[in-house]
């Protein structure tokens, strides 16, 4: 967990302290580690060697069936979950019912399993309807031992105070720029992509694997020819507001890409520069409702031949 020290040393100290809230709320903004710190850290929490230690032994059975998402002990609640609970569609499941902080409610009172903790993560806890939310501060209210709920929002403005009150505060920031490219190398991304990514990214990790899976996409497109502005355009996709962002996208790292190489000298300033104006320019424009195909291959072609 790179980067996210605070909310460690935070956690840490609960544990060393050995006082451990029932209740915590990760905030910070998105693709940061919210998720994953919540998912370690409850594995730290399960683990039968931990000890004093931050990290899981990743050996005993509780690490084994945390990692394969099959603790019983362990619920991660999100779309997937409330999908399973109704046999619906995840992708129809725009907020947490009801129904389902008291199926929650119900699991979460009943004895450990596995003779452990038993932990919730509300992946998106601004999902919350005013009644899930109510439901929610009830349980908090009246915590039962060993049970821990870890909350991810993107702030805790996002949440009813009531419940924001209940929960001890984990802060998250964006992640520094090194940090965004060694996650990027460490997966395998060349390291000149990687910074370039990580300068967009704009400190979040999971921005930085939407772009480089956009710009692993470009990159199996034939590129070569009169035709290659165009397939990229038709590359987009059909949603429009899908396909302003993605051509934001290509557009930035097109001018990020170009800024690199005239700083290191191999595209002369008189080429960078009108270049780089015409770029920005259909950035702007984009982002004010032309058209992101047009614009983009309008982008492929000032950045042609350079
Ligand atoms: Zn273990």
């Amino acid at each position: 967990m790179k980067g996210q020290e605070r909310a460690l040393k935070i956690l840490a100290g609960f544990r060393r302290a050995g006082r451990i809230p029932s209740a915590l709320l990760f905030h910070g903004p998105a693709g940061v580690g919210k998720r994953t710190m919540a998912a370690r850290w409850a594995t730290v929490l399960l683990c039968e060697n931990s000890g004093k230690a931050e990290a899981p032994c990743e050996r005993c059975r509780n690490c084994e069936a945390a990692g394969r998402g099959a603790h019983p002990d362990l619920k991660l609640v999100g779309a997937a979950y409330q999908a399973a609970l109704l046999e619906e569609e995840p992708e129809t499941q725009r907020t947490l019912k009801v129904g389902t902080i008291r199926h929650l409610r119900r699991d979460m009172e009943t004895t450990s399993l596995w003779g452990g903790w038993k932990i919730a993560i509300l992946e998106d806890a601004q999902a919350l309807e005013p009644a899930s939310a109510n439901a929610l501060l009830k349980i908090l209210e009246e915590p039962m031992p060993r049970t821990l709920w870890i909350l991810l929002a993107s702030s805790p403005e996002s949440l009813p105070k009531t419940i924001v009150s209940r929960c001890a505060r984990v802060p998250f920031g964006a992640l520094r720029g090194d940090v965004v490219e060694a996650i990027l190398v460490a997966r395998g991304v060349p390291a000149q992509t990687a910074r370039e990514i990580a300068r967009l990214s704009g400190g979040s990790a999971g921005r930085a694997a939407e772009i480089w899976e956009e710009i692993a996409e470009e990159e199996s497109l034939d590129k070569s020819g009169p035709a290659a502005p165009f397939e990229i355009a038709e590359s987009l996709p059909r949603e429009l507001a899908l396909a302003r962002k993605k051509a934001e996208r290509i557009i930035a790292l097109e001018i990020e890409r170009l800024r690199l190489s005239h700083l290191e000298g191999a595209v002369p300033f008189a080429k960078a520069e009108p270049a780089l104006r015409e770029l920005r320019s259909l950035l702007r424009a984009v982002g004010s409702n032309a058209d992101p195909r047009t614009a983009t291959v309008l982008a492929q072609i000032a950045v042609e031949g350079l």
